[in-house]
């Protein structure tokens, strides 16, 4: 892979025109089924699960991130993991007062089973879920059909699920692309192949591009502030690029 700086201009350079132009042949339109929010198996199911959502989600609803174990799930899926900045958990916060921890979570890849639950060093934040391992902010009406509580203030995985930039350094939710166009890569979602305007194309595009260049930037602030630090047993910190960071969001020192 190129160099994070070598990407990262390639990101902003990216003409939002021709990764509308992808959008469009590749097809989406939203249907609401909400499997980019929630784990993979309803709630009580229990049973595997691999729901994975690296990075963003979009439409109007987004799945992304990445999964793992942090559950409090009362099954065996995995919780549903979507990729939050810092400044989208602050955004997140200031829309409904929420506390940190009621907003984000500390990523769970890399952290290890320690007695008392996880523990070690992290490098993202994740969307919270909910006791069934579902996204937080997801809520479905008396028909199932989904619903984004913080949809003006969702993240930009939210917003650009299921696509996603072929560029290195950047996530891909919900593991690997089913379809490809151009720059444009698709990923597991329901609602692909069908009809969307122009103008929701390029709405999708600008902030397809959008959040490229802020996993990039993200990716080379990590890198930059890295700090190793040696957490104790039982504790979890979470190296994001503002530096590092206990799992309620207060600096770690
Ligand atoms: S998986 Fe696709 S169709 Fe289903 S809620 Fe997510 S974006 Fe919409
Ligand atoms: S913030 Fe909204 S769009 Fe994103 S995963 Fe949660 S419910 Fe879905």
């Amino acid at each position: 892979m190129d160099s994070l700086e070598t990407e990262l201009e390639r990101a902003r350079t990216l003409d939002e025109s021709e990764l509308a132009d992808a959008i469009e042949t590749i097809g989406f339109e939203c249907t609401r089924c909400g499997a980019c929010c929630k784990a993979e198996s309803a709630c009580g199911e229990g049973g595997e699960s691999d729901n994975e959502v690296g990075g963003a989600a979009g439409g109007d609803s987004g799945t992304h991130g990445s999964g793992e174990n942090a559950a409090s799930a009362e099954n065996d899926a995995e919780p549903h993991t979507a990729t939050v900045f810092p400044d989208e958990i602050r955004r997140l916060q200031a829309a409904g007062e929420y506390d940190f921890r009621d907003v984000a979570r500390p990523m769970p890849y890399g952290l290890a089973d320690g007695p008392d639950g996880p523990e070690g060093e992290t490098f993202e934040w994740a969307l919270q879920t909910d006791d069934c391992g579902d996204c937080t902010f997801y809520a479905e009406d008396d028909d199932g059909m989904g619903a984004c509580t913080v949809h003006d203030d969702r993240p930009l995985i939210c917003q650009t699920y299921p696509f996603s930039v072929a560029l290195g350094g950047t996530s891909q939710p919900m593991g690997e692309a089913v379809d490809e166009e151009g720059m444009v890569r698709a990923h597991e979602c329901e609602g692909l192949g069908r009809d969307i305007s122009r103008a929701e194309a390029e709405e999708l595009a600008a902030a397809l591009k959008e959040r490229a260049v802020r996993e990039l930037e993200e990716a080379i602030g990590v890198r930059d502030n890295y700090q190793p630090v040696d957490p104790s047993a039982g504790q979890v910190v979470v190296h994001d690029s503002e530096g590092a960071k206990r799992p309620d969001g207060s600096p770690y020192e």
